[in-house]
């Protein structure tokens, strides 16, 4: 796979979906989704519960389970991750594109320490060992504002509160230095000014990191703050794609009328 280089890091150039479809049990939930995001941009995804952000990414990425039947071509450089053995997809996955969701619960192991788990990803992706796995750990404990990282890094999940282990779960998103961190619904199960802080972690590292971000949510308002460009689906289709500020001048769906007026 070629990447183009910025800065002597390969960085990948982006990633397109074309015409992605998704069938369960012969029925259709995704309808030709076609999406793209180039490098160190910001993509909302909005749309109601049901309407297929999450089983977009999955299958974009191979995460869904083998009965689901996925169509379409998913495009990195050229390259179709469809048709890729998952031996490869699983080196894209962590390294290049990295995906986070609403419950870190299902994602952090209970039984081990935040160290353990941050530096699995660390040794996996970037083949960190030893001292300076732990270094690199508090690092980025530090950098997602977990207080007293050093100390902290010997907890375990249940240790933290709900907003801390979505910070945990965004700092082993970003142990494996990702060109693309896809966030789905990162903030939903979290507390009003809890999400806001969350939202500014995810943007601030976006802006410093300089990897794109896809941020899925049900929410416009959540969005709209923190993403350049936003694609709204509907019943399995992206019914419209535009700029932050043209979506909320010239909404051109329906669904996205409905979702402006009854925003705050
Ligand atoms: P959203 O993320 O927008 O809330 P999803 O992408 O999770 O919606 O779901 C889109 C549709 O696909 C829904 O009708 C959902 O029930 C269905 N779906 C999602 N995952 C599965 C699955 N593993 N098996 C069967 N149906 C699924
Ligand atoms: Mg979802």
């Amino acid at each position: 796979m070629s990447f183009a280089t910025t800065g002597g890091v390969d960085m990948l150039a982006g990633i397109s979906l074309e015409g992605l479809s998704v069938s369960f049990n012969g029925v259709r939930v995704l309808h030709g989704v076609d999406l793209s995001i180039g490098a160190g941009e910001t993509l909302g995804l909005v749309g109601e519960s049901g309407s297929g952000k999450s089983v977009t990414w999955l299958a974009a990425l191979g995460l869904l389970p083998p009965r689901a039947k996925v169509t379409g071509r998913v495009l990195v450089d050229g390259k179709n991750l469809l048709d890729l053995p998952e031996s490869k997809l699983a080196g894209i996955r962590g390294r290049r594109v990295a995906m986070i969701f609403q419950d870190p619960a299902s994602a952090l192991n209970p039984m081990l320490t935040i160290r353990r788990q941050i530096g699995e990803a660390l040794s996996l992706h970037r083949g960190i060992s030893g001292a300076s796995l732990k270094a690199e750990a508090k690092r980025l404990l530090d950098l997602v504002g977990i207080p007293d990282a050093e100390r902290r890094l010997n907890a375990y999940p249940h240790e933290f509160s709900g907003g801390q282990n979505q910070r945990i779960m965004i700092a082993m998103a970003l142990a494996g230095q990702p060109d693309l961190l896809i966030a789905d619904e990162p903030t939903t199960a979290l507390d009003v000014t809890i999400q806001a802080q969350i939202l500014d972690l995810l943007a601030l590292t976006q802006r410093e990191t300089g990897m794109a971000l896809v941020l899925i949510s049900h929410d416009l308002g959540v969005v709209s703050q923190v993403c350049d460009r936003v694609a709204v689906m509907y019943a399995g289709r992206v019914v419209e794609e535009a700029k932050v500020e043209e979506l909320f001048d010239r909404p051109a769906h329906p669904y996205t009328r409905g979702l402006i007026g009854s925003l705050p």
